[in-house]
């Protein structure tokens, strides 16, 4: 016997029974609530280290149950029922110097683990900081004390970016339109849950502004505020926007890209409520926060907000529970709402505060569809690098010293390296995708693996010395466009220009500064920033999507166009109209002419409709049970045996037979999927607890499967 020591029942006498939630494998499915003896009573929420097999783990108090009177009970292993009784263990640990996770807290969690079908245990340890696994509560309470007098390193003004308060600006009307909605919300007395507001507002129309006086007033009600943002490259801008107005106020950032330490100080402050507002990527929907009065979901509309592994939750669809569960207000702001939350604005199920104008009276930008059909062919063997007139539109920005912006959501040189004579194609040995040529580097990379390898000099197939690239990336066109411009200022910015730490800021840093006259990007740059001498976007080749098998193609399309436009003709001072140009062999499709027209509404009602007749979401819900195996046979052989063994019962609930995904192999591992949908949510969540109970068990007959999940609500399918 190892772990904690077994009391007798005489010692028992006078302790505590406590249900701690565990994280371990062998427990995953079902719920791990263990029992444990406590000399002194321990409150739910409580985060203790307990005794399981060989090894102390972290746990959460779940449940206490006063003075033990059941000394002898079972652990719940897999010994069969009639096994002998064991005693129960002893906490080793118990963090009694932290304030206990809250009631409200571990509902949050209770909901999210039976909701993304995950165990209690594994949810809970990855959103806490696993530093606080470390400590013990000495260390702890030595910390707590420290963090609660530390005037020293202030967050905010740590980065420098925050050096003065900035005076509030006199508010729009669109904007006190909207702010006047989210402050009867803010003081309306907490008997039902208000509907969740959705601040659908043009790029430019201020919504920043709507954010800041909101917390403003949850703050001077003595509440804290959360953010939710997609991205961590817009945390830093938005922490200094909210630091600048709130000096007087402590304010911290969660997100992945924070060393442990400081993931458990700022977890710290806003547990124990000294940060009164927390900023952060989708793992923040979990912070700890006893006095949260209001929740914002910056571009709630973003994909990122989907965790996409582990339990793979949505922050957003959180946040909406979360300030019901609360009844406090939740803001989801977007210029192009998802069309879920479209849905529920539309349904009247959420209340829809709309600020079509530009700050300033500033004009959003004129869209220019250029019909790639209609222009005069180029010579044989000669490429065209853009059409002419927008090359001219280019260089009329130049001369007036103005900045561009070309956007090509693909990176490297080329996608893909081909031989004329036998047909060769770059493919990667591990994966179901082709390596791109990247010319700088000399090399074909794999963008899903990372498998490189030096370019070849000649064909490895026939030895032909006639390869070349097809298609064009980022790097290309960068390189097209200095051609084209003489002594023009081409910059890149792409994951590949941007892997060392603290260079995209460098680079953001020079476009901004107008050391750069056009800027070629992925859609890494059409989010968020804000270029004053911007004048001119481009989508240079954003077709695909039109065609797409995913389903949220178009929606995505739309979004990114609309956010890229949205990133010229900020600055009401500018002299022309800035112009957004689309270049297309399709200029008549309903997405490109809703863009013309700047008619989000037009677009999200094709599309939804589109959506009711073909039952997808958000008309249909869907899950899908994902697995990957060293050989599709063995996936296979998983996902049939799971679907042989689904309830007896599915009512309502559809399940189809296992199909790959659209990246089917990836670094030598065979992933397939099975589809789940039903227009009941209930429904597919009772159909799929059930199930997945059995799963477990079901996996340890599939030897050569390597990992299964499940998705609920997955982002594709
Ligand atoms: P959005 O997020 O809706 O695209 P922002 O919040 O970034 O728009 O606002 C656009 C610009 O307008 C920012 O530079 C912001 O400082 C400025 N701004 C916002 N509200 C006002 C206002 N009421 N008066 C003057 N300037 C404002
Ligand atoms: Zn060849
Ligand atoms: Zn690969």
């Amino acid at each position: 016997m190892s772990g904690g020591p077994i009391l007798s029942t005489e010692a028992a006498i006078g302790a505590h029974t406590v249900g701690v939630v565990v994280d371990t494998p062998r427990h995953a499915a079902v719920d791990p609530v263990l029992d444990y003896l406590s000399e002194q009573p321990l409150a739910p929420g409580t985060l203790v280290r307990v005794p399981l097999g060989a090894r102390d783990v972290p746990g959460i108090v779940w449940r206490s149950a006063g003075p033990s009177a059941a000394v002898l009970q079972t652990e719940p292993t897999d010994a069969p029922p009639d096994a002998p009784k064991r005693r129960l263990k002893s906490v080793a640990v118990a963090l009694t110097a932290l304030p206990p996770l809250s009631a409200e807290w571990c509902e949050l969690l209770a909901f999210s683990a039976a909701y993304y079908q995950r165990s209690l245990g594994e949810l809970a340890l990855s959103v806490l900081p696993p530093e606080l696994r470390k400590l013990d509560d000495v260390a702890l309470a030595r910390r707590l004390k420290r963090l609660a007098k530390a005037e020293d390193e202030r967050p905010s003004r740590a980065n420098g970016l925050a050096d003065s308060a900035s005076a509030a600006p006199e508010l729009s009307a669109e904007q006190a339109g909207a702010l006047a909605q989210v402050l009867a919300v803010l003081d309306a007395p907490g008997e039902s849950a208000p509907s969740p507001m959705l601040l659908h507002g043009a790029t430019g129309s201020g919504k920043t502004e709507v954010y800041l006086r909101a917390a403003a007033a949850a703050l001077e009600r003595g509440r804290q505020v959360l953010v939710l943002v997609p991205e961590i490259n817009l945390t830093p801008q938005l922490h200094a926007r909210f630091a600048a107005r709130f000096p007087g106020h402590r304010l911290v950032s969660q997100h992945s890209a924070l060393t442990p330490a400081q993931r458990l100080r700022q977890w710290l402050l806003a547990h124990t409520g000294e940060a009164e507002l927390v900023l952060g990527t989708r793992l923040a929907v979990f912070a700890a926060m006893p006095r949260l009065g209001l929740i914002v979901v910056d571009e709630e509309h973003d994909a990122s907000f989907k965790q996409q592994e582990g339990a793979r939750y949505s922050a957003r669809d959180l946040a909406v529970w979360r300030a019901r569960q609360l009844k406090i207000p939740v803001l989801l702001g977007s210029a192009t709402p998802s069309l879920e939350t479209w849905a529920h604005a539309e349904a009247g199920r959420y209340r829809r505060l709309a600020m079509p104008g530009r700050i300033g009276g500033g004009v959003l930008p004129e869209v220019r569809l250029i019909d790639m059909g209609q222009l005069p062919r180029v010579p044989e063997g000669e490429e065209r690098v853009l059409a002419p007139m927008l090359v001219a539109a280019l260089k009329d920005r130049l001369g007036r010293g103005e900045q561009s912006l070309l956007l090509l959501n693909r990176r490297g040189f080329a996608p893909v390296l081909h031989c004329t004579a036998c047909g060769w194609k770059s493919g990667c040995a591990h994966c179901s995708a082709w390596r791109v040529f990247h010319k700088g580097e000399r090399t074909l990379r794999c963008h899903h693996c990372g498998f490189t390898e030096p370019v070849p000099r000649a064909c490895p197939e026939c030895g032909n010395l006639d390869i070349h690239g097809v298609g064009r990336g980022t790097e290309k066109l960068q390189e097209q466009l200095a051609e084209l411009l003489p002594g023009a200022r081409v910059a890149r910015i792409d994951a590949d220009s941007t892997r060392v730490a603290g260079s995209l800021e460098e680079q953001l840093g020079a476009v901004h500064e107008g050391e750069v006259d056009v800027l070629v990007g992925t859609q890494m740059i059409a989010k968020g920033h804000d270029f004053r001498r911007m004048t001119l976007v481009a989508a240079v080749n954003p077709d695909g999507a039109l065609f797409s098998s995913d389903f949220r193609a178009a929606e995505r399309l739309f979004a990114l166009l609309m956010q890229a436009a949205g990133r010229a003709g900020r600055s009401a001072e500018q002299s022309t109209r800035s112009q957004m140009w689309i270049q297309t062999w399709h200029p008549r499709h309903p997405l490109y002419q809703a863009l013309a027209a700047h008619d989000f509404e037009r677009f999200a009602g094709q599309q939804l409709a589109e959506r009711r007749q073909t039952g997808l979401p958000p008309y249909v819900h869907l899950a899908l049970l994902r697995a990957e195996g060293k050989t599709r046979a063995a996936a296979v052989e998983f996902l049939d045996d799971a679907r042989a063994h689904l309830p007896a019962t599915l009512g309502p609930v559809r399940c189809y037979t296992p199909v790959p995904p659209t990246l089917a192999r990836v670094a030598d591992v065979e992933r397939m999927q099975m589809l789940l949908e039903s227009p009941s949510r209930p429904a597919l969540q009772k159909v799929l607890a059930e199930w997945l109970a059995l799963l477990p068990k079901l996996r340890t007959r599939h030897r050569a499967l390597l990992r299964w999940a499940v998705d609920v609500d997955p982002q594709g399918i």
